[in-house]
């Protein structure tokens, strides 16, 4: 079952949810997700750095972690959001910025590790929903 990641606007955490009518696992209010955006995330398998997650960063606020080869789908309202990631001690990303509207609420997103002389460095891309798993 898919999962959306959203962040509950009563107690301010980032959760996991199945279901976007439910209740905050954290506080156990109602979430209030209704007319939202989403940013599905994909981070594609790569041989390094498999056993870090990567860090999400959302406005410059974190947003919890990907794993390897995972897919995960954050709940938004419409607006304007850069994402940033990080690896382990890896900080150097190229950001991108998505903008969630009501006439494109779906952003589709991969984000890869790509290995460098003197570090590595995170890239985010825009993709295409056949791009996702
Ligand atoms: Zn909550």
């Amino acid at each position: 079952m898919d999962k959306f990641r959203v962040k509950c606007n009563n107690c301010k955490n980032v959760i996991d949810v199945e279901n976007l009518n439910g209740v905050c696992s954290k506080c156990g209010r109602a979430l209030q997700t209704a007319t939202q955006g989403e940013i599905s995330i994909y981070r594609m398998g790569s041989p390094i750095g498999v056993a870090v997650g990567y860090g999400l960063y959302l406005n410059g606020e974190p947003y919890g972690h990907i794993a390897n080869k995972e897919l995960v789908k954050l709940s938004l309202p419409f607006g304007t959001y850069n994402l940033h990631c990080t690896c382990g001690l890896t900080r150097r990303c190229q950001d991108l910025v998505v903008e969630l509207t009501p006439e494109n609420p779906i952003a589709y997103v991969k984000a890869r590790i790509k290995a460098g002389f003197w570090t590595n460095k995170i890239i985010i891309e825009k993709a295409n929903k056949e791009d996702m798993p």
